[in-house]
C-alpha cells in the first residue's frame, strides 16, 4: 500500500505553486481559518501517487466534497467526464466568476462537472463570497 506521507518541503512547494489558494475554488488561505490541505488529484487507492504532479492545494470544503471522485457528470450533456485537474489544466479555461463574483459557473463540460461534483457554489461559499467581494478580497486576480 502506498503511504500518504508527503514531506514538509513538498507541501511548502505545493503551497507556493498554488499561491496559497485552493486549486478549485481559489479561496485564499489568508481569509480562511482552516488550514488548506494537500489533495491527491487521483486518490492513492485509485493508483494516484505522491508525486507533485498529482498533488494540489485545496481548502477543506473542496477537499471534502471532492473526496475520492475523479469524474463527474456534466449537467448539460449528462456525460460522465474527468474532473478539472489543477496540475494539467488552467482554471480560467474551465471556470469563471459570476458578474457579482460570488458564484462559479463552469465554462466547459469539465468545469460544469467539477462545479457540481465539488459543489463550488455550496451554500457556505455563496454566503461568504459577497463579504469578500465587499472588502475587495474576491474574486482573485488572475493567477500568474
Ligand atoms: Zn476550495
Amino acid at each position: 500500500m502506498t503511504s500518504s506521507y508527503i514531506p514538509e518541503k513538498t507541501k511548502a512547494r505545493i503551497r507556493t505553486a498554488f499561491q496559497n489558494r485552493c486549486a478549485y475554488c481559489l479561496s485564499s488561505q489568508r481569509y480562511v481559518y482552516g488550514p488548506f490541505e494537500i489533495e491527491h488529484i487521483i486518490p492513492l487507492f485509485l493508483g494516484g501517487s505522491n508525486n507533485e504532479d498529482n498533488l494540489c492545494l485545496a481548502c477543506r470544503l473542496c477537499n471534502s466534497y471532492k473526496g475520492v471522485q475523479t469524474t463527474g457528470v456534466d449537467p448539460v450533456s449528462k456525460q460522465t467526464i474527468s474532473l478539472f485537474n489543477p496540475r494539467a489544466q488552467v482554471w480560467q479555461d474551465h471556470f469563471c466568476w459570476s458578474k457579482e463574483g460570488t458564484s462559479v459557473p463552469g465554462k466547459t463540460a469539465i468545469g460544469r462537472a467539477t462545479v457540481e461534483a465539488i459543489q463550488l457554489n455550496n451554500e457556505l461559499a455563496v454566503q461568504v463570497r459577497p463579504s469578500w467581494v465587499a472588502v475587495g478580497w474576491h474574486p482573485p486576480e488572475e493567477l500568474g
